[in-house]
C-alpha cells in the first residue's frame, strides 16, 4: 500500500485548497478568454475582477489605477509588511483561430498572450488568501491593465499605487508555453528588453516619376536609411550588448507615377541599458539627419521612449527560485536561460520597488498551446495549480505567519 500521507505534496501545504478551486478558475480564465478586451478598453474584465474579489471577501478594493485597473488588498491574521503580486489583463488586437469552445466572441481580439491565465490565478490567489488569512501583513493583488504596449503598468505607478498600497516588494510572473509544464524560470539581471519606438519621415519636393530630377526621391532616401540603421547593433555598440534597431514600416506615396514629397519608415528598438538606449537614439537621429542632407531632404524624428527594460534584482531573484523550487523541486527551476528581447511594462513595477518577474512552463504534449501572440494559442489551464502554488508560497516565504 501507498502511503500518501509520507510523500512531499507538489504543491505545498495548500494543496487541497488549489486542487479545489482548480475547476472554478479553469472556468473563470475561459470566460476571460471568450471576453477579450484590448489595453485600458478591459472594462468587463475589470468589473469581473472587483465582483470576484468582493465575493471573496478582500478587505479593500482600489479602481481608478491605470484607468481599468485594480488592486484587491488582503490582510493577513498578524500585522506586518505588504507584498504586491501582479498580473496583466489585457488581450491583443489580433483575430483567434483556435476553434475551441471557448474562444474569443470579441472579433479581432484575442487572449494570445495567457494574460487571461495569469488573472484567473491571481483571483484563485486572492480566494484562497481570504479564505485562510494565515499569514502576517497584507497582500496586494494587482490586476494591471495595457501591458501589451500600452504603458498601465506606467500609468498605475503614476496614478500612486504604491502611496495607495505601500508594497516593499512586488511580484509577476509570464507563463512560457516554450518551457515544459512543472518548471519555473527565475532569472537574475536583465530578463525583458526595453523597448522604444520610432517613425522618421524624409520630406522633400515631390514630383512626376519621369520627372525625377525635378524633385527629390525621398523613398530612395528612405532606401538609403534602412540600410544604415544596422550599423548601429553592429558598429556604435559593443558586440556583448543585447541591442535590436528594427524598421518594419515603410509608406511612400500611393501611386506608381507620383514620387511623394514624403517617405516615413517605422519600428522598434530593444535594448537592456540605458546606456546603450541614448546611443542608439542618438546615432538613429544622426543617421537620419545625416542621408536626408545627403539627399536634400529633411528628416522629421518622432523617437518614442516606451518601456525600460526589466532586469531582475539578484537578492528578490534568489528568493522567487527558492520559493519555485518549494512548488516544483530544485530539479524543475532554472536560474540560468538568455533574456527575451520582448518588453514588458512589470519593468515600471520592479523600477519603483524590488522583486521579481518569473516564467512559468506550461508546454505539455497533451495541450496544443501554440507560441504566445500566434492566433492558435491557448493558455494551458493544467498550469493553474502551479501558478497558484507559487504565489502562495511567496506569500509563505515573505510573509511567514510565526
Ligand atoms: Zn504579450
Ligand atoms: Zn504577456
Amino acid at each position: 500500500m501507498n502511503d500518501m500521507s509520507s510523500s512531499p505534496s507538489p504543491l505545498g501545504r495548500h494543496q487541497d485548497r488549489i486542487a479545489a478551486v482548480h475547476a472554478e478558475a479553469t472556468a473563470w480564465r475561459r470566460d476571460i478568454h471568450a471576453h477579450p478586451e484590448i489595453g485600458f478598453e478591459e472594462h468587463r474584465t475589470s468589473a469581473l475582477i472587483q465582483e470576484k474579489l468582493k465575493a471573496f471577501g478582500v478587505d479593500e478594493i482600489l479602481t481608478g489605477l491605470g484607468r481599468t485597473g485594480v488592486v484587491g488588498i488582503v490582510h493577513g491574521k498578524a500585522k506586518g509588511k505588504m507584498i504586491g503580486l501582479r498580473t496583466d489583463i489585457d488581450a491583443l488586437p489580433m483575430q483567434e483561430r483556435t476553434g475551441l469552445p471557448h474562444a474569443s466572441t470579441h472579433p479581432g481580439k484575442m487572449h494570445a498572450c495567457g494574460h487571461d491565465g495569469h488573472t484567473a490565478m491571481l483571483l484563485a490567489t486572492a480566494k484562497i488568501l481570504a479564505e485562510t488569512r494565515d499569514f502576517a501583513g497584507s497582500v496586494a493583488l494587482i490586476f494591471q491593465p495595457a501591458e501589451e504596449g500600452g504603458g498601465g503598468g506606467r500609468e498605475m505607478v503614476e496614478d500612486g499605487m504604491f502611496d495607495k498600497a505601500p508594497c516593499e516588494t512586488v511580484w509577476g510572473l509570464h507563463n512560457m508555453p516554450d518551457q515544459p509544464l512543472g518548471t519555473f524560470t527565475a532569472l537574475p539581471g536583465p530578463t525583458m528588453a526595453g523597448i522604444d519606438y520610432f517613425d522618421i519621415a524624409f520630406e522633400g519636393q515631390g514630383t512626376h516619376a519621369g520627372v525625377p530630377h525635378a524633385g527629390v526621391d525621398t523613398v530612395l532616401t528612405a532606401a538609403h536609411f534602412v540600410t544604415t540603421v544596422q550599423s548601429i547593433p553592429a558598429r556604435n555598440l559593443s558586440p556583448f550588448e543585447a541591442v535590436t534597431v528594427g524598421i518594419s514600416m515603410i509608406k511612400g506615396s500611393d501611386a506608381y507615377v507620383v514620387m511623394g514629397d514624403r517617405a516615413v519608415v517605422g519600428g522598434s528598438v530593444r535594448f537592456f541599458s540605458d546606456a546603450a538606449r541614448d546611443k542608439t537614439e542618438a546615432r538613429l537621429r544622426k543617421l537620419a539627419g545625416s542621408v536626408a542632407e545627403a539627399f536634400d531632404c529633411e528628416a522629421v524624428i518622432d523617437y518614442r521612449r516606451n518601456y525600460p527594460p526589466c532586469i531582475n534584482p539578484e537578492a528578490e531573484a534568489e528568493i522567487a527560485a527558492q520559493v519555485a523550487e518549494s512548488v516544483v523541486g530544485e530539479a524543475a527551476v532554472s536560474r540560468t536561460a538568455e533574456p527575451c528581447m520582448a518588453g514588458e511594462d512589470f519593468a515600471f513595477m520592479l523600477n519603483a520597488r524590488p522583486g521579481h518577474y518569473i516564467w512559468m512552463g506550461t508546454g505539455s504534449d497533451d495541450h496544443v498551446s501554440g507560441r504566445l501572440h500566434y492566433p492558435d494559442y491557448d493558455f494551458n489551464d493544467a498550469s493553474i495549480p502551479l501558478g497558484v502554488a507559487y504565489w502562495l508560497a511567496l506569500v509563505d516565504r515573505l510573509l511567514p505567519a510565526d
